[in-house]
């Protein structure tokens, strides 16, 4: 136990994270796999917004919240059933809901990868600041990877 213990309504979910183990690595992996669904946005935003030029390109507002998420095809804005981590994916069937556009693998194996990860660090390093360092660290690190990535596959 790393934590302070903390009191009011947060002193509950901090006595079940602390005991059950389950209770931790579920909402590290609930949590996580939100975060994975918005790394999505990071990672393919992220280089425009740093590039005046593909910025320029992309119209105005362009940053990590604007314009909202839409189908690059039918420009269908994405309803938020149709945002669940991995779930809406696939009851989708990877396809945009109103146009049939295939939505890339990538979107979900990221959020799989985020969720994943993320409850291996809880799991392995139990209910502490280590946890929670070493998983934000890895989202770093998966972030910075596949931007990496993908502009290296451009060149
Ligand atoms: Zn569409």
């Amino acid at each position: 136990m790393i934590f302070e213990h903390p009191s009011g309504p947060l002193s509950t979910l901090y006595w079940l994270a602390n005991n059950h183990i389950w209770f931790w690595l579920a909402s590290v992996g609930i949590f996580s796999l939100l975060v994975g669904s918005f790394l999505n946005v990071v990672i393919y935003r992220l280089p425009i917004i740093l590039d005046p030029v593909k910025k320029k390109a992309a119209g105005t507002p362009f940053n990590l919240s604007k314009p909202a998420s839409h189908c690059p095809k039918c420009k269908n804005k994405i309803k938020p059933w149709q945002n669940i981590p991995l779930f809406s994916w696939l009851v989708l069937g990877g396809k945009c809901f109103n146009c049939k556009l295939p939505i890339p693998w990538r979107y979900p194996l990221v959020e799989l990868s985020t969720g994943a990860g993320s409850v291996i660090i809880a799991w392995l390093c139990g209910f502490t600041w280590l946890a929670v360092i070493g998983i934000m660290g890895y989202w770093l690190l998966l972030v910075a990877l596949l931007i990496i990535y993908d502009t290296k596959s451009l060149e």
